[in-house]
């Protein structure tokens, strides 16, 4: 869990990420892929950033979830 913004939470799933770097290539500012080889997201990302990065992950290791309610907003 990481929470980047006020209202919603971000989840890089490291048992399923595989390192394609996907989603820091769509998303820069908000996912980046170091030395692990596992992506972590970034602080500050805007929400349109957010989910750019987790719509490119191909496992669908990035999910976005809405704090209030917990709702899934993506994948
Ligand atoms: S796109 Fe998905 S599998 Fe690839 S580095 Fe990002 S989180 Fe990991």
């Amino acid at each position: 869990m990481n929470p980047l913004r006020p209202g919603l939470r971000v989840v890089v799933d490291k048992r399923i990420c595989v390192g394609t770097t996907n989603c820091a290539e769509a998303a820069p500012d908000a996912y980046d892929v170091g030395d692990s080889g596992i992506a972590e997201a970034l602080e500050g990302a805007s929400n349109e950033a957010m989910l750019a990065g987790a719509r490119a992950c191909p496992v669908g290791a990035i999910t976005l979830h809405d704090l209030a309610t917990g709702q899934l907003v993506t994948p």
